[in-house]
């Protein structure tokens, strides 16, 4: 596979200046709320089709996220393992995202979100060997009304297709799963987008939980209900919102994932403090290190921040009207690179890490916001060890088709998220210079 683009590509803004990294701080801010009602929501204000973003301290307060032990009300007893719930807040669809050390051994946390007494489990080859046994074990334990199949699909984002989704259609089909079925996607996010939409469209819809087993699912993919394949033109084109029942995230699953699995998860927690979360991107300039050390304190505190993070975005906007779509800064270039480049030659979060790089470049360019933001931005994902650029076959008309069939592209406009404004500010609008954007794609490409 292909290597992330080294720092000898053309970054026009690239800064030599470092950030100064502190000890590991990794106790979390003050108490998590989240919110419903935006106050002073604007928008529509930024041209034809504009967006403005709400900082996360802008909302107003509404509790649906706790750090507190969670209550096992089948035993009556503190259940310890389970650090952090952080709640969906969906009215009838609504969610509890668990978040612990050692939660596949939980069988409890499972059961009582399974219904029906038929599982179908969709995994990987990669994923299988580690975790399927156990996820077995703690669906039946106890419980041996529940028969539990499973699909083991090939590995990567290139089988994400419609080719790849029907073999769990097989499966389920051959397995006589019924309406009351539950989906259980075991893996990152390949596997939860696959597995979500096949939940979502499985005799129009069963049951579905989430068990992501990279960072980058567990920050981003398996919290918001977005579901979907690639088609070979465009990324994640065929899709539904379906949410899960649950969420499951066992942080102990990262300790088998390789290094640069977890740097491209990384880039999804970045972009949730340049978007609305000042406060977690500092803290974030501080943590790196402990970050990519995988230190078990820092990792906690940066998926609950996520998914709090996501959860208030998804809560306020589920189907992306506006405020979601700034959940998708960097991803319209980086969507760009994925299909350009070949799926799986980077990871998504690598083509996310550089398509943040160009969306600052932009937003620079605009006169939006000053260099400090854009040395900040350069110097973390470099501390992260992501590209910063996008790769060298990239040229302007390969970055231009495939914005041009971006999912953001409304009546022929494409809207970009871009920053304005002091860190963790951003917009999502089609009322931006076309000059500017063509300036910073021919400043990333060497055609
Ligand atoms: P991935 O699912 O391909 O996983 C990366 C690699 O890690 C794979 O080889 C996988 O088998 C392996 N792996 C997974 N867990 C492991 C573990 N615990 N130990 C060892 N290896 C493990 O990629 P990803 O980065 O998790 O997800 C990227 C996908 O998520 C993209 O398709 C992207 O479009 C999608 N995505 C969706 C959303 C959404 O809102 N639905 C958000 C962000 C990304």
């Amino acid at each position: 596979m292909a290597a992330p683009a080294s720092s000898s590509i053309y970054s026009p803004l690239r800064s030599s200046q470092r950030i100064p990294r502190g000890l590991c701080n990794c106790s979390p801010p003050s108490a998590s709320s989240i919110s419903l009602l935006p106050r002073g929501l604007r928008s529509t204000s930024l041209g034809r089709i504009g967006f403005s973003c709400l900082s996360s301290d802008q909302i107003l307060t509404r509790v649906a996220a706790s750090s507190a032990p969670v209550m096992d009300p089948t035993k009556g007893e503190v259940s310890l393992k389970v650090s952090t719930v952080v709640d969906v807040d969906l009215g009838d669809r609504s969610y509890p995202i668990y978040i612990g050390s050692g939660l596949l051994d939980a069988p409890d946390l499972l059961q009582r979100h399974v219904a029906g007494k038929r599982v179908l489990v969709v995994t990987n080859t990669t994923i299988a060997p580690l975790y399927l046994d156990r996820v077995v074990e703690a669906l039946t334990r106890g419980n041996s009304h529940v028969s539990v199949e499973s699909v083991i699909l090939p590995d990567g984002e290139k089988y994400k297709d419609m080719g790849t989704m029907m073999k769990i259609f097989d499966k389920a089909i051959e397995s006589r799963m019924d309406r009351r079925c539950t989906f259980v996607a075991l893996g990152g996010g390949v596997i939860g987008d696959m597995c979500g939409f096949a939940a979502a469209t499985y005799v129009r819809g069963v049951n579905f939980i989430q068990i992501p087993t990279t960072l980058m699912a567990q920050v981003d993919s398996s919290v918001g209900g977005k579901t979907g394949i690639n088609h070979p033109l465009a990324k994640n084109m065929i899709g539904a919102f379906y949410q899960p029942q649950c969420v499951l995230i066992d942080t102990d699953t990262l300790n088998t994932l390789p290094d640069r699995e977890l740097a491209s998860g990384i880039a999804e927690v970045i972009k949730y403090g340049l978007i609305r979360d000042a406060k977690f991107f500092e803290w974030q300039e501080r943590n790196m290190e402990a970050l990519l050390a995988r230190d078990s304190s820092a990792l906690a505190y940066a998926i609950k921040r996520s998914c709090e993070n996501k959860a208030e975005v998804v809560s306020l906007d589920e189907k992306e009207s506006g405020l979601r779509a700034t959940l998708n800064l960097g991803h319209t270039f980086g969507h760009a690179i994925e299909s350009g480049f070949g799926y799986g030659q980077w990871f998504h979060g690598e083509a996310v890490a550089a398509g943040t790089v160009m969306a600052v470049d932009l937003s620079y360019r605009l006169g939006w916001i000053d260099s400090s933001i854009v040395e900040r931005v350069l110097n973390i994902l470099q501390q992260a060890k992501l590209p910063t650029a996008p790769p060298e076959m990239m040229t302007v008309e390969l970055f231009k088709s495939a914005m041009a069939v971006d999912k953001k592209v409304a009546d022929g406009l494409l809207r970009l998220i871009l920053l304005k404004g002091p860190l963790g500010s951003c917009v999502f609008t089609g009322d931006y210079d076309r000059k500017a954007l063509d300036e910073t794609l021919i400043a990333f490409c060497k055609s």
